[in-house]
């Protein structure tokens, strides 16, 4: 098979200054893509500025022979600036990584609002700021890539990261509605949920894990989520250490109550083992659309499907 190129492609990385996006950077530049490296350069915590980071990883690329740019805002304060990096150095944006986040971790009894809004802003409302003003390039241009990080800990919960997992499974939402609106206009929306050695992991994973969790296992993915021939919108990926997978909802066989049955908690309760099973034989299905979940409430109200 030939080699996926992004020559004329120009893509924006959000948070690229260091661990996944950098990697994302430096391999999509390796293949003639244009990048811009964001990155505000702060703790992991979001606090402070600093243009190192960025101008970095834009050495690194230039000095391999790629193009790229530097931008240090920060995505929910000035997502604009970002993309008009790309319009005025490159002329058009195609691919955006929504990349950028930080961690503010405590138990749900002792997390205030304020640390939940900063994780909430920087993961959910950065990505939905910096989308919707790259959409606007996609529609025209009717061709765009989106690629949104989730987390496995917003697939499915992690003690101590209720901000951060609220976030990560909303950016899974975002890119099945986006996907939906985008289909006819040619902008393809993809989530991935992985996992991989940064400073997010560094001090929580033992070091012979660590070993096997290269960022180099994630972006392969990533780039293939953001060029032309991706066979995927909608999609949710979960990707570490040579795994790629794909997630989807799952919907048990249920159980159908008859109009004459009682409906009560007792009646639930007593179908529970059925209604929740997932069996081989129980009928339970994959739900991609809203017409599938109105199937089912359809044949349960014995309204036309
Ligand atoms: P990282 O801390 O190395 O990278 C995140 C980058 O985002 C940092 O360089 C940081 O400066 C930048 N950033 C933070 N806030 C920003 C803002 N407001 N504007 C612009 N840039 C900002 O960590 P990473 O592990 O490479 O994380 C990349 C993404 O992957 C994050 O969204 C993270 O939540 C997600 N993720 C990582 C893992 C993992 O195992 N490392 C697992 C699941 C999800």
């Amino acid at each position: 098979m030939s080699q996926l190129r992004f020559d004329n492609k120009v893509v924006v990385i959000t948070g690229a200054g260091g661990g996944l996006g950098k990697e994302y950077a430096l391999q999509f530049a390796s293949r003639g893509a244009k990048v811009v490296v964001n990155d505000l350069g702060g703790t992991l915590g979001g606090a402070g500025t600093s243009s190192r980071a960025a101008d970095l990883v834009v050495a690194n690329i230039k000095e391999a022979g790629g193009e790229a740019v530097a931008n240090y805002d920060n995505v929910v304060l000035n997502p604009e600036g970002i993309i008009d990096t790309a319009i005025k150095s490159f002329g058009a944006i195609h691919v955006l990584v929504n990349n950028a986040g930080i961690l503010n971790d405590s138990s749900f009894k002792k997390m205030t609002e304020e640390q939940f809004q900063q994780v909430i802003d920087v993961h959910l409302t950065g990505a939905f700021k910096l989308t919707k003003y790259a959409w606007k390039f996609f529609k025209q241009q009717k061709y765009g890539r989106i690629i949104n990080t989730a987390s496995p800990a917003g697939l499915y919960g992690n003690f101590g990261q209720a901000n951060y997992s609220a976030a990560k499974l909303a950016l899974v939402a975002l890119a099945e509605t986006l996907a939906k609106e985008g289909q006819k206009y040619n902008i393809k929306v993809n989530a991935i949920a992985p996992l991989a050695r940064s400073r997010m992991t560094e001090a929580i994973l033992p070091e012979d894990i660590l070993e096997k969790l290269g960022p180099d296992k994630v972006a392969p993915l990533v780039l293939l989520l953001g060029h032309d021939m991706v066979p995927s919108t909608g999609g949710i990926f979960e990707v570490a250490a040579g795994f790629y997978g794909q997630i989807t909802w799952q919907r048990s066989g249920g159980s159908y109550f008859n109009p004459n049955d009682s409906y009560t908690p007792e009646a639930i309760l007593h179908k529970w083992n059925e209604l929740t099973t997932f069996e081989k034989g129980s009928q339970s299905s994959y739900p991609r659309e809203l017409k599938d979940y109105e199937s089912a409430f359809k044949k349960a109200s014995r309204m036309p499907i």
